[in-house]
């Protein structure tokens, strides 16, 4: 008994010393990142990309203009306004490329540069690394588990009616906040700029990106839920094709009787390793989550040019983020009632997860931590945490959903567009869809807002607007992702009333 006791402080310990290191490589990550950001970013070749990135606007604007010379001569004017002052910042940042070059880089900020990236890199990697092995023996272990068919039918019945329920209260929550405060009203696309993979977008449906993600997209077969090639799904980390494959591989094996049981075993300890193996990756974590924070605000210019794109979307900034916090206590009122768990304390145990979504943006790499935290911190059941959780890390998106939906009434609010009560209807259910089709990777978000814009007649231009701050509420949204798939398998357990292997 006093062993035991013992044994449960000593772990209670453990996790305060381990989130009291995460917490504090993640301050110490921000802080050189806004300090010293700057001098990495020009050591590391900033000045290039941003010399490029402004000579694409520029390139962008005149065709845009071209393009709508007949269509809205109005808008085709106003666009050729912005180029004198794009190619006068160009001008600018010529000359201070020029004025570096000449002085040569500095050494130190260069090795910070690199260290942070590789720091980050590496825990990223590693963390990539368990995700296949990981969704493949937890999926298997917790189908099999769950035994009967009609009872896996009951345990997914939950689980969507659980993602499609708070998905859609997200995006209500953002649709009302952005329609209070009118972030958008006013905001200024002088330097907005689309990139490629959301220019690729443009053709896409909203239907069409669903059935995309059971598909995959028409020239990659594997890119789907059903692939055709169950290896080079994984190859490509397509974490839903994995998803189905052992969905349907468990369900065969419970009926195969002593045969099965064999292959079951198997997955079982082969799923009790790779969890090993993630408290290994656990380690290293700090370092990792420091090099990530560091690099990523230094990737963005580092404090000064951070401060400067909050201030120029500060009001569109804090919808995102007050719609976050809302959507975040409506989860943990529905942990508390639904799920009869204790919020502070779930949350204080989600903690090292949440915290590695903030840092990677990408619920995806995160899958491992919430993995574990669920099940061993949070002790919800390994059959209904292997089965709710792989499969929310890729369709149940509370944050981005709440995001696209605040993103794209921003930008009709900033080309002065009034959106009618149908339109707004429009942007509930593709905003729900562009967040089951978001990969859980980072900034996916941004990619799939383009069947929101297009549903409601917005030019897909809009996103150049809000790109520069996306990668930092991207990450902050990434956090109410994890975290509502945590939820969701709490919920889960309670309701599904199921007898234990
Ligand atoms: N980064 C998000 C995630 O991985 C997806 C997105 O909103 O872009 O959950």
């Amino acid at each position: 008994m006093k062993r035991k006791a013992n044994g449960k402080v000593k772990r209670a310990t453990g996790e305060l010393a381990g989130l009291t290191a995460i917490i504090v490589a993640m301050v110490l990550g921000a802080v050189l990142g806004l300090l010293y950001g700057r001098s990495m970013w020009l050591a590391g070749g900033g000045l290039k990309e941003e010399i490029a990135r402004l000579e694409m606007t520029v390139a962008q604007k005149t065709e845009r203009a071209k393009a709508l010379e007949e269509k809205d001569p109005a808008e085709a004017a106003r666009l050729r306004g912005h180029v004198p002052e794009i190619e006068s910042r160009l001008a600018e940042v010529r000359q201070l490329q020029e004025q570096r070059s000449k002085e040569g880089v500095s050494k130190l900020a260069l090795v910070a540069w690199e260290f942070t990236k590789f720091c980050g890199d590496l825990f990223l990697q590693s963390l990539r690394l368990m995700v296949v092995p990981l969704v493949v023996t937890s999926m298997i272990c917790g189908i099999a588990s769950l035994g009967d068919v009609r009872h896996i039918g009951r345990v997914g019945f939950l689980t969507v009616a659980y993602f499609l329920a708070t998905t859609l209260v997200a995006v209500v929550i953002g649709i009302v906040l952005v329609t209070a405060i009118r972030p958008g009203v006013g905001a200024d696309d002088t330097f907005a700029f689309v990139t490629k993979n959301v220019q690729s977008q443009e053709e896409t449906t909203a239907i069409g990106t669903l059935l995309n993600v059971v598909r995959g997209a028409p020239d990659d077969p594997n890119s789907g839920m059903i692939p055709s090639n169950i290896l080079a799904a994984g190859a490509e980390m397509n974490v839903l094709a994995l998803i189905f494959f052992s969905l349907v591989f468990g369900g065969a094996l419970t009926t195969l009787g002593d045969r099965g049981k064999v292959v079951i075993d198997f997955f079982d300890a082969a799923n009790a390793a790779i969890m090993k193996m993630v408290h290994l990756v656990m380690w290293f974590a700090p370092m990792g989550i420091f090099g990530l924070v560091a690099f990523n605000i230094a990737k963005k210019g580092g404090g000064e040019a951070f401060a400067g794109e909050v201030t120029k979307l500060g009001k569109y900034v804090a919808t995102v983020i007050l719609g976050l916090v809302l959507q975040g206590v409506f989860l943990l009122v529905v942990l508390k009632l639904l799920g009869k768990r204790r919020p502070l304390e779930f949350v204080m145990h989600s903690a090292e997860a949440l915290l590695t979504g903030l840092t990677t943006g990408s619920s995806s790499a995160t899958l491992p931590l919430t993995i574990e935290c669920t099940e061993e911190k949070n002790g919800v059941s390994g059959r209904i945490a292997g089965f709710v959780l792989p499969l929310g890390a890729t369709v149940n998106m509370n944050g981005t959903a709440l995001y696209e939906a605040v993103a794209a009434v921003f930008i009709a609010q900033s080309l002065g567009m009034t959106l009618t009560f149908g339109a707004l209807l429009v942007i509930v259910l593709t905003a729900t869809l562009a967040a089951i089709g978001a990969a859980g990777i980072p900034e996916a978000g941004l990619v799939t807002m383009v069947i929101v814009l297009t549903a409601v007649g917005l030019p897909i231009t809009g996103i150049g607007l809000i790109l520069a701050i996306d990668w930092f509420l991207d990450r902050l949204r990434t956090v109410n992702n994890i975290f509502g798939d945590m939820v969701g398998a709490a919920v889960v357990e309670r309701y599904e009333a199921a007898p234990a292997r």
